[in-house]
């Protein structure tokens, strides 16, 4: 961080003396490449603290976030009252691609989006949109805690409706079909227990396309072994070999490039596949071998804000009676803090029944909406 302050530091100098009639920042810029927060900071050269009590709030908030499952929505609320940064922990697995959607009511008004991976001892920041985006994403390669972080600009106002997802990083990779036509997952027993599965088999009708998953080029299109006529995806992204088995017919040959979605072979029963119906056999070999290819090709549905109902209208709540604030939106998560009855919280949005608060001494959780006055 230092260091690259003062690298910033020298380029800006070097460039004001070089260039001294060409706007500084935009030639620094393309040297530092600066990150959205830093481009903010700058409209706060004559306002240091307010900027400072901003991005201290930001900074504390990372130990403190609260849990979800994905799919996730809330329907919050930026104001003055509290101003809040959103900070969500999430666990993911290899294969799947975490996405973040923000509809607002004042869609000028700018938000800093960022996400984290969490390295054995400390929050790493692994990706930010740009303040005037409003969806961000990022592939999972290593299975983890991963941490969602929104934080309104100063003064936000208004409403908003959040929606948190995973996709799958790969395309579905037999024509027509989804999730249901997945008969046979990872690890199921082979052999009588001999073996377990490294793979997941898709079952549909003899001479059904089978598609890229992703963009590659064919490291092997022919016949061998237990897995028939097969065909091998090498791929760039994860570095990963993509494996289809039990072909009836295959349409590609080794070396070919090949784009999301081509059509590789057809769906068959070749090799050990020979007395069961057709299906494919997909799997995918990363650095370390076999690795669970569910993730990587789960459909998931979208979220929709009007399955998300709003029923706040006051943004200061108290509770009714001892409330207890908990880690997530439902009575399973751990508790956080036990609440006193007539205590003040400020509202940051609602999960369902659950309202996401933040209590006067800026911890964060859930609270049933039930417990709380005004809501
Ligand atoms: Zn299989």
């Amino acid at each position: 961080m230092k260091k690259n302050m003062l690298f910033r530091l020298f380029a800006a100098g070097l460039l004001a003396a070089a260039f001294a009639c060409t706007p500084l920042n935009k030639i620094a810029d393309t040297i530092t490449n600066p990150q959205p927060r830093d481009l903010y900071a700058r409209e706060f050269r004559n306002m240091k603290t307010t900027f400072e009590t901003w991005d201290n709030a930001h900074n504390a908030s990372l130990e403190n976030g609260v849990e979800i499952n994905l799919p996730y929505g809330e329907k919050g609320v930026f104001h003055s009252i509290e101003p809040a940064v959103y900070n969500y922990n999430i666990n993911l697995s290899t294969g799947e691609m975490l996405s973040a959607d923000i509809v607002k009511n004042n869609p000028r008004q700018r938000i800093f989006m960022e996400i984290y991976a969490w390295d054995e001892s400390k929050w790493n920041k692994v990706l930010n949109a740009a303040a005037d985006e409003t969806h961000i994403e990022y592939p999972v390669m290593t299975a983890g805690r991963y941490k969602f972080v929104l934080q309104p600009e100063i003064g936000a106002k208004g409403n908003f409706f959040l929606a948190i997802n995973k996709k799958p990083v790969y395309h579905f990779p037999v024509a027509g079909k989804s999730n249901s036509a997945i008969g046979s997952f990872w690890a199921d027993p082979r052999d009588g227990g001999r073996r377990s599965h490294e793979g997941i088999d898709i079952f549909a009708k003899r001479g059904t396309p089978v598609l890229a998953a992703t963009e590659g080029s064919i490291g092997f299109a022919g016949e061998r072994g237990i897995g028939g006529k097969q065909v091998w995806l090498r791929t760039g992204l994860f570095g990963n070999s993509v494996y289809y088995a039990h072909l009836d017919r295959i349409a590609v040959s080794d070396g070919m490039r090949v784009h999301t979605g081509d059509t590789l072979g057809f769906v068959g029963n070749t090799g050990n596949a020979k007395t069961t119906v057709p299906h494919l056999h997909f799997g995918i070999y990363g650095f370390s071998g076999a690795v669970n290819p569910l993730p990587f090709v789960r459909q998931t549905s979208a979220i929709l804000a009007k399955s998300f109902p709003q029923h706040f209208s006051v943004l200061q709540l108290k509770t009714k009676m001892k409330a207890r604030m908990r880690s997530g939106p439902a009575g399973s998560y751990a508790i956080l803090q036990e609440l006193q009855p007539n205590e003040s919280v400020a509202l940051l949005g609602q999960h369902k029944d659950w309202l996401h608060v933040k209590t006067g001494s800026g911890k964060t959780g859930f609270v049933s909406r039930k417990l709380l006055r005004g809501a």
